[in-house]
């Protein structure tokens, strides 16, 4: 069996490694490396990992959604935010690997690149954003996308996610690039929070009409044109 990892160059020492529809980030600095969520976990990531990078990796999760931490289990340790363990753990016995927090300010240092951490809840209780300001970079998690944005579950929370969007607005001076865990365009601008933003004005006003659907679960999508959310089927907006 082939591997399920598609890995494309961004720049020195930065990939991203797609796996069917979700995408994963590896950067590297001087000391060591970090690889931005795990994926789906269907192929042998150690050795993804070890083919790209012979620096120590850390392993950092935006948020505990199961398309962003199917990998964790190949390593020791795993930082995110301690609003995520509630999620990530529940129910999940066999998930043994430790977990290291990461609060909101914490800078992550990998020699010559450094990485802000943002606590950015509403998607779920811990999702956070990662900070590059010499790069002017910015990494979300699936707070910012143009495909479906979840809002179905454990721990969503769209007032939050409402407070969220203001706090990224209010930090677009500082990133150019926005990099994407889903959807055809690895990269954007900072057109794609003021999008969300927008879309989620409108969904909040009651002007976007929520279809409910039975695939792939009974779910309500709203379509905002720019992006999609997709919301218990008993919500009202
Ligand atoms: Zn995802």
């Amino acid at each position: 069996m082939g591997s399920p990892y598609e890995v494309s160059e961004l720049g020195k020492g930065f990939w991203a490694v797609k796996e069917d529809f979700v995408r994963f980030f590896l950067i590297e600095g001087s000391n060591k490396a970090m690889l931005i969520d795990t994926g789906l976990g269907g192929g042998n990531l150690v050795e993804l990992v070890k083919n790209l990078t012979d620096k120590p990796v850390i392993i950092v999760n935006t948020h505990a959604d199961g398309d962003h931490i199917g990998g964790n289990g190949f390593f020791e340790s795993i930082h995110m935010h301690p609003s995520e363990y509630d999620y990530y753990l529940f129910g999940k016995q066999e998930r043994n690997s430790k977990l290291i927090p990461l609060w909101e300010g914490d800078v992550i240092d990998l020699g010559g690149r450094k990485f802000e951490v943002i606590l950015i809840p509403g998607h779920t209780p811990g999702s956070i954003a990662l900070l590059d300001r010499e790069n002017r970079f910015l990494f979300a998690g699936d707070s910012l996308q143009r495909e479906l944005i979840y809002m179905i579950g454990r721990g969503r929370n769209l007032p939050a996610f409402g407070e969220t969007l203001k706090k990224l607005l209010k930090l677009i001076p500082a990133f150019d690039t926005v990099y994407a865990f889903h959807g055809h365009a690895v990269a954007e601008g900072p057109e794609l929070v003021r999008d969300v933003a927008d879309a989620y004005e409108r969904l909040m006003a009651g002007q976007v009409k929520g279809v409910l659907t039975d695939d792939p679960m009974k779910a309500k999508i709203y379509d905002c044109g720019v992006t999609r959310f997709l919301t218990e089927p008993d919500c009202e907006l």
